[in-house]
């Protein structure tokens, strides 16, 4: 039996957002987006794909589930229409999709997680404390984090890299201030995106990292920031059981390389240079990721 393939970092946009970028990120004041989207200056590697698409392409690579992220929207008011998309891809295959939410920490979160609930999501994310200014001692966080350690939702974090290469219009997230939220919320699962940034590549100068037990860390992005070698570094760091396969789809992660995005040429990549062992080749690609979703 192939190990079960569950990609915990994809995002689904929705048509009328694709079909402009900017003229929609501009009526709704979304404006971080749509630099990181649509650039002036060079060609975006952001592709855009349906659900029918997304589906097409997880058959070919054989990924079974797909976490459907919402985005770290500005406003609580795009966070909900963004999760009303993302709960109708999710009934076009809610066997294939997982809808997680948006959510703006800073706005009501007790009633944006109760109606998210009741679109049938079941986590909260991609958030960005930098774009979306919250912190660890923020009201809305505590709330937030509390809800969902009671309801067994993950929430996923994104995290900007310090060093390498980093998308130009990226919005730092210090590595303190990241570690800061995991531990004011130790019985909420976190998971960093793109391995955390940069917090389990060495770092020779500075003292050894106490990883909080709650967190796990997605592979998102990964040939884009980072050395193959990262996988090996977060499994030595972090264990085999916090590491997460995420792609970051529809993302062309292989830029030189892919003209649509794909899940299949990430997948051959982690295979053939990541020198994981079957068994935690296993765990990264889904096992580890089904146990988290379904512990109670
Ligand atoms: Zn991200």
């Amino acid at each position: 039996m192939p190990p079960v393939i569950i990609d915990c970092h994809t995002h689904a946009y929705p048509r009328e957002l694709s079909a402009d970028p900017i003229a929609w990120a501009t009526k709704h004041n979304e404006a971080h987006w749509a630099k990181l989207v649509a650039p002036d200056k060079r060609p975006s590697i952001q592709d855009w794909a349906g659900p029918e698409r997304m589906l097409s392409d997880m058959d070919a690579a054989g990924v079974d589930q797909a976490v459907l992220l919402g985005w770290y929207w500005e406003h609580e008011s795009t966070c909900r229409w963004h999760n009303t998309v993302i709960a109708n891809w999710v009934k076009t295959a809610p066997d294939r999709f997982i809808g997680f939410a948006a959510i703006q920490p800073q706005a009501n979160v007790s009633a944006q997680l109760e109606a998210a609930a009741e679109l049938g999501l079941r986590g909260v994310g991609e958030l960005h404390q930098g774009v979306q200014g919250f912190n660890a001692d923020g009201a809305g966080w505590h709330a937030m984090a509390e809800w969902c350690a009671r309801h067994n939702w993950p929430i996923n974090l994104h995290v900007t890299g310090t060093k390498g290469r980093q998308h130009p219009d990226a919005v730092a997230t210090p590595h303190d201030a990241v570690l800061a939220l995991a531990r004011s919320a130790p019985r909420a699962t976190i998971i960093l995106a793109h391995w955390g940034g940069d917090l389990l590549l060495p770092a020779e100068d500075e003292v050894a990292l106490e990883i909080p037990d709650n967190l796990y860390f997605d592979c998102s992005a990964s040939p884009l920031l980072h050395p193959a070698s990262v996988f090996q570094q977060a499994l030595r760091l972090a264990g085999p059981d916090k590491i997460l396969f995420g792609s970051d789809y529809p993302l062309r992660i292989f830029p030189r390389e892919q003209s649509r995005a794909n899940f299949t040429q990430y997948l051959r990549y982690i295979k053939a240079q990541t020198h994981l062992d079957p068994e935690t080749l296993t765990a990264l690609l889904g096992e580890n990721f089904k146990r988290l979703l379904d512990q109670k």
